[in-house]
């Protein structure tokens, strides 16, 4: 018999996580990208590029320094990545053995499970109550010595709930064997960073990305954030060239352009409001966001409003299957045109599906904070 191929065992039993990108056609308010584009300084940075810029490997190290400047840490402090995708991928591949514990809080974003198990390390969940609250003291009693990796989303996709500093660095300080991730991809539009924490507690990391606020999902750029001596570790397990030459080239551009970010932001806040005012007045069942979507409770109705909602050109994303998110419906918000339109098919599409609101039922799950 001749010998067969076979991936690890445990890659065998991971699910492909494969984000619903085909066919993304109108306004896509259903991955929390920036869907009014990113700063003109950018664009014209990118017109203006050489063949060097394409030709020769990328140094990392200029843009870490960077990056360094804007958010007062030092640049050993920082490590760029291929998305906050990666900076979780590598934070795995570092610190997890087989066999490890890895916390995370759910409903949260997929990627914590998906590279922790990937290592053959366990995931350990811990659910939300139904008000989807960050369940910060659950999550500290459910640390054990084999923790090994933390996961948090601050704030949370796709709930948009934020955990106060003081939970946050509860935990950091009850697992000081496992590195803490405070992921922090939708902190322009909400929330307290842990950034100045950086330096002082060895087993804390923070990521940024620029897929959000800045609009630039495309590049793939990211940056993980923690002490000197475990960047150093981290930077063992990164390729050297995992940031391409072009989103480095372009980095500076984005980081300068502050106005951008800063008009932006104030249309989506501004938006936010405007869909929250709105769901109360249709008494629809919404979780208060302090990110740039906000997730809503449809019921029954969720595939017919998503569908409807298509056919109005506009997408919105479906997350009944994320825990405790049966009938679950979340929309990012846009510029402020976007969110016009956004809010004149609403109510048609809800008239035409005859959507009548109801009660998001209480967990099965013994509810907990
Ligand atoms: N973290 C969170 C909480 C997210 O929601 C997402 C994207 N949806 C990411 C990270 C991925 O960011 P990036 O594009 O930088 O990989």
């Amino acid at each position: 018999m001749s010998a067969q191929l076979r991936a690890r065992r445990v890659v065998e039993t991971l699910k492909e996580y494969h984000p619903p990108l085909g066919g993304r056609d109108g306004l896509r308010l259903d991955f929390n990208e920036n869907v009014d584009g990113c700063s003109p300084r950018v664009l014209e940075t990118l017109h203006s590029i050489s063949a060097e810029t394409l030709n020769k490997y990328p140094e990392r190290e200029p843009g870490e320094q960077a990056v360094a400047r804007h958010l007062g840490v030092d640049a050993e402090q920082v490590l760029l990545t291929n998305g906050v995708d990666e900076a979780i991928h590598l934070l795995a591949e570092t610190y997890l053995e087989p066999g490890d514990e890895t916390l995370i809080a759910v409903p949260t974003f997929s990627m914590y499970e998906i590279y922790a198990l990937a290592t053959g390390a366990t995931v350990r969940t811990v659910q939300s109550n139904t008000k989807l609250e960050f369940p910060a003291a659950n999550l500290r009693q459910a640390i054990t010595p084999q923790t090994r990796l933390i996961c948090i989303a601050n704030p949370n996709n796709p709930t948009g709930a934020v955990a106060t500093p003081e939970q946050l660095l509860a935990i950091v300080h009850a697992a000081p064997q496992a590195a803490v991730l405070i992921d922090e991809a939708y902190i322009h539009f909400g929330g307290e960073s842990l950034l100045d924490e950086i330096g002082t507690i060895d087993n804390l990391f923070v990521s940024r990305t620029f897929s959000k606020a800045y609009g630039l999902a495309g590049f793939r750029l990211g940056a993980l954030i923690g002490s000197a001596s475990q960047l150093k570790m981290l930077r063992r397990v990164a390729s050297p060239y995992n940031v391409n030459g072009v989103a480095l080239t372009c980095l500076a551009a984005a980081l300068d352009d502050r106005e951008y970010i800063v008009s932006y932001v104030a249309q989506v806040l501004e938006g936010r409001s405007l869909l929250e005012s709105f769901y109360r007045e249709q008494e629809i069942p919404y979780w208060p966001s302090q990110a740039n979507f906000v997730l809503a409770y449809f019921g029954e109705y969720r595939q017919q409003f998503v569908s409807e909602m298509r056919q109005r050109g506009i997408l919105v994303r479906d997350r009944n299957s994320d825990p405790g998110c049966a009938g679950c419906v979340r929309i990012t918000l846009g510029n402020r045109a976007q969110t016009a339109r956004l809010l004149r098919e609403l109510p048609e599409a809800l008239a035409s599906i005859g959507f009548a609101p109801r009660p998001v039922p209480a967990l099965a799950a013994k509810e907990n904070v």
